[in-house]
């Protein structure tokens, strides 16, 4: 047995490879860490518990690798897949088969919310409850050391009782959380497996030398009967799982079972529920009972099949009232799942009788669940009329189903250091934290938690890293919200978002920034200068900007704050060992990359201290700007700017659209701030082509025509073809990414467009902006054609301000589609990029025109979403508006919906809907 730092993802295909011999995979976030590792592992021909390289297929579609998965159990091989959402809801019918013909087959599953009103890549249980009924068993795992021993548990499990297994464990949760755990080398793995068991499986594939008939057709005569005769697998199924949690618990020290108590032994409230929200209530009902109060938790490990034995003699003879909490939504049901599985079980037990239940929602999403709302479950609970159904963690201010939040509670440990971390998505923050975790958790004996927080932005979104050290492990399940140290690795934050308001008294805040030291007290936000002084914060500045430039590494400021980390908090490992241990990692991390980026991170390591400066934090400070700040209302102030600040917990329900719908046309509001290059119009140079324009994936630049005397600074030249107005080149500063492309495109000898520092040039291009944004389109189609390079960008982006990656390929497409065509169109998107950077909540880039016309957007699954545009097409014919016009538009998902439906399916849709695709692989 050894002591490793991983993820949930790592820590179960570490277990499933041991144990497979064919993976029939297809990625989905948040599982595919767990596919791309075994892929990786099999490609090196690294061996499994038998000594043999397990064979990788990747397939068309979730569907078709069940459909693989059920062929190599059926001709005998040991079989796993993983997944996740609406790929597990692919697999449904096979599951049905596999259980039917009692194939071992085991699904390890990163569970995550469902396409409803809206897509969520992040986790919860609704898409393995829509499994319960498959006759799959159901293990779910709260910890990362129990992604470790259920995944084993699973594998073992299937072989003894010819059952498939889904494991399960929270997505972008446990999935996603890095912590130091024990794992079992794979020959202790095999020890465990029972020969005998693996033998009769091997006994059963189909086999020409003893050939039998599997998967018939029946009728009305004999289906039933034969469907029950799987039964006695299903009722020997509790004494297997019992036996291998014994087996695994005398090798591990770590014992389980189907349902496990905890709390006071006289309990009289009590929670049930499973996932990591476990630990949160652990926590509390500890706290509850130290203070008198008899409180209790039944986790669920086993959740099919429910054992109502094993449930009743898990629960205290003194329980009163119980809390069921159900990490999905069944609209209409009676209840959730969970809620009802408990509440029929304690009708089998007359001493049972009088238990009151109770059912509530939590967590949809990722939504965070912490001591604060298991403390609310339990109010509730005590009260003489409990909320039944509720929800807690939200404000439901339209149904009133949900539990006011009262209390703040921490659990901080008394060693615990807690730190935060705000990055840029794709700065290198979020891979360099990951490291600082390792290095810790593999080089001292502290036991380390990193969970990292991003949206579904590829780049440009924030980044929170959550991590926590300490000498006994954790169970705190949730963000950290009283930080000893926070790391802000980009100033433009400042504005945006509360970092502090999470800091502990006392607490240390490094910040990453330009500015000189007596700059400061001009350029930090007031509430940010308030915080600094009220929590009497150790405050430090570096510009890991300027010195990432320096030594080759522009725009990676990630080394270098990763070495002021652990500077300022030697109490975690003394420094000198930590820079050894950090280039260490530096170079195994950009070996690949080459020597030159290799000895680049280590000189901005070793440079590092130099760019670090402790601030005193002036007492005045303490009353910052309280009378100057204003409360502003309206779509943007009230539902925008809250989720832009990562406050997005406290909207109410009433603050949203049932059906999920946004405005268009919100960008703009966003206004992110910008880059460290603007491009500069140089006018004696352009030769009015537009091709600037026309390559902008952000529609950040544009060509504006004007007459009249030009407005102070907002000068242009004579228009080309229109020679009453003035031709002016404008870009708009603060939505700009800073790619380049525009200059790189411009066409003529001395350049047009020069890239240049941002502080020489904004304050009057964002004034200018504001001017050209207030010009009156002039019509100049009479004079260039709409579908000319030129022409078309006379015409307002219907698309604009993006949040794809700076510099996208994609866009421009997209953008001079609404160009053309932008006022009558509707797009029906496949999910990809495509999608994520066209619709992330709570902006959109899709714009109108000056009639309150423009593109119309919306998205239906991954699989089918040519069909979707196909039914667009024909609702609009059928309804007599043939003058819309669908697009079909598809990222890097669309190259997907060809393998599902074919691509002479998908072209020949081609006659009724327009396609545009976006993937240069297909
Ligand atoms: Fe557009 Fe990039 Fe040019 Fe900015 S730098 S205007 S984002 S092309
Ligand atoms: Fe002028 Fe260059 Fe833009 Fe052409 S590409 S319009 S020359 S700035």
């Amino acid at each position: 047995m050894n002591k490793k730092t991983l993820d949930g993802n790592g820590a179960t295909a570490y277990v499933a490879y041991a144990f497979s011999e064919i993976f029939a995979i297809y990625p989905i976030t948040p599982s595919t860490p767990m596919a791309e590792l075994c892929d990786k592992w099999a490609s090196e021909g690294k061996p499994n518990a038998f000594l043999k390289t397990p064979k990788v297929v990747e397939m068309q579609s979730e569907a078709g690798a069940s459909g693989v998965l059920h062929g190599a159990l059926t001709a005998g091989a040991l079989a796993t897949t993983f997944t996740a959402s609406q790929g597990l809801l692919l697999m449904i019918p096979e599951m049905y088969k596999l259980a039917g013909e009692l194939l071992p087959a085991v699904f390890h599953v990163s569970a995550r919310s469902l396409s409803t009103h809206a897509r969520c890549i992040f986790g919860d249980h609704q898409d393995v409850m829509a499994c319960r009924q498959t006759g799959f068993a159901m293990l779910c795992a709260s910890t990362v050391q129990e992604t470790h021993d259920f995944a084993l548990v699973s594998h073992l499990c299937a072989l003894e009782s010819s059952l498939p297994f889904l494991h399960f464990f929270d997505g972008f949760r446990t999935s996603h959380e890095t912590a130091k755990i024990e794992v079992l080398d794979y020959a202790e793995m095999l020890g465990l497996l029972d020969e005998r068991a693996l033998a009769h499986f091997r006994n059963r594939a189909l086999n020409p030398d003893a050939p039998v008939c599997r998967g018939t057709a029946q009728n009305f005569d004999v289906y039933f009967q034969n469907r029950e005769a799987c039964n006695p697998y299903y009722s020997a199924l509790p004494d297997i799982i019992k036996g291998v949690f014994k087996r695994v618990g005398a090798l591990t020290g770590r014992t389980y079972a189907p349902f496990e108590f905890v709390g006071d032994e006289n309990a009289e409230l009590i929670i049930v529920m499973m996932g990591s929200g476990v630990g949160a209530v652990e926590e509390t009902v500890e706290h509850l009972n130290a203070n008198g109060k008899k409180t209790g938790l039944v986790k669920v490990r086993l959740y099919r099949p429910f054992l109502a034995t094993e449930f009743l003699s898990a629960l205290p003879k003194t329980c009163k009232k119980i809390a069921v909490l159900d990490r999905t939504k069944e609209s209409g049901a009676l209840g959730e799942p969970l809620f009802l599985d408990v509440s029929a079980t304690l009708k089998t037990d007359e001493a049972r009788k009088d238990v009151a239940v109770i059912g509530g929602r939590y967590g949809l999403g990722s939504k965070e669940f912490n001591p604060a709302c298991a403390l609310a479950v339990f109010k509730n609970l005590e009260s003489q009329t409990p909320k039944h159904p509720f929800s807690v963690g939200i404000t439901d201010d339209v149904s009133g189903l949900s539990l006011d939040i009262t209390e703040k509670l921490c659990f901080s440990k008394s060693d615990e250091i807690a730190c935060k971390f705000y990055g840029l998505g794709s700065d290198g923050t979020v891979g360099a934290n990951k490291n600082a975790v390792k290095i810790i958790g593999d080089s001292t004996d502290l036991f380390v938690q990193a969970y990292f927080c991003y949206d579904s932005r590829k780049s440009g979104g924030t980044t929170v890293s959550h991590l926590r050290f300490s000498k006994s492990p954790f169970r705190s399940s949730y963000l950290v919200e009283n930080a000893d140290f926070i790391a802000c690795h980009d100033p433009s934050y400042l504005e945006r978002v509360d970092m502090l308001s999470s800091l502990k008294t006392g607490g240390t805040f490094l910040l990453n920034c330009p500015w000189e030291k007596d700059e400061l007290s001009s350029r930090l936000p007031a509430p940010v200068k308030r915080q600094l002084a009220q929590k009497r914060a150790k405050f430090y500045v570096a510009d890991g900007t300027k010195l990432a430039e320096e030594v080759g590494l522009k725009g990676r400021t990630s080394a270098v704050m990763q070495a002021l980390f652990f500077l300022l908090n030697e109490s975690i490992m003394p420094y000198e060992r930590a820079v050894a241990l950090l280039k260490e990692t530096l170079r195994s991390t950009f070996k690949n990359k080459g020597e030159r980026v290799v000895n680049a991170n280590l000189l901005a390591v070793d440079r590092a201290s130099e760019t670090l400066e402790n601030i005193d934090v002036p007492t005045a400070w303490k009353s910052a700007g309280l009378k100057d700040e204003k409360t502003e209302r309206g779509y943007f102030a009230d539902f925008i700017r809250p989720v832009l600040r990562l406050e997005g917990d406290g909207l109410p329900v009433s603050a949203f659209n049932a059906d999920g719908s946004v405005p268009t046309g919100t960008t703009k509001l966003e206004k992110h701030g910008a880059p460290q290059l603007l491009p500069k119009w140089i006018k004696e140079n352009c030769i009015q082509c537009n091709q600037c324009t026309f390559v902008c994936p952000h529609a950040c630049i544009r060509p504006f025509l004007f007459s009249g005397e030009p407005q102070k600074g907002f000068d242009g030249i004579p228009a080309i073809g229109v020679k009453e107005y003035t031709f002016r080149i404008q870009v708009s500063p603060l939505d700009c990414m800073g790619c380049g492309v525009c200059a790189d495109v411009c066409p003529t000898k001395e350049k047009a467009l020069v890239m240049t520092a941002t502080h020489e040039i904004l304050d009057a291009e964002t004034e200018n902006w504001k001017i050209a944004e207030g010009l009156k389109r002039v019509d100049v189609s009479q004079k260039f054609k709409r579908d000319g390079v030129k022409g078309s960008q006379f015409f307002p982006p219907l698309f604009e301000f993006s949040y794809a990656c700076s510099g996208c390929g994609e866009t421009p497409y997209i953008k001079v589609l609404t160009q053309l065509f932008g006022e009558r169109t509707v797009i029906a998107n496949a999910t990809g990029c495509s999608s994520i950077y066209g619709a992330s909540a709570p902006t959109c880039p899709y714009a109108k025109n000056e009639n309150g016309q423009g593109p119309a957007w919306a998205s239906s699954l991954f699989e089918d979403n040519a069909e979707f545009g196909l039914g667009m097409r024909l609702a609009y014919d059928f309804r007599g508006e043939n003058g819309r016009s669908v697009w079909i538009v598809g990222g890097d998902g669309w190259a997907y919906d060809i393998g599902f439906g074919g691509l002479d399916h998908v072209l020949s849709l081609g006659e009724r809907v327009r396609i545009l695709v976006l993937d240069s692989e297909v």
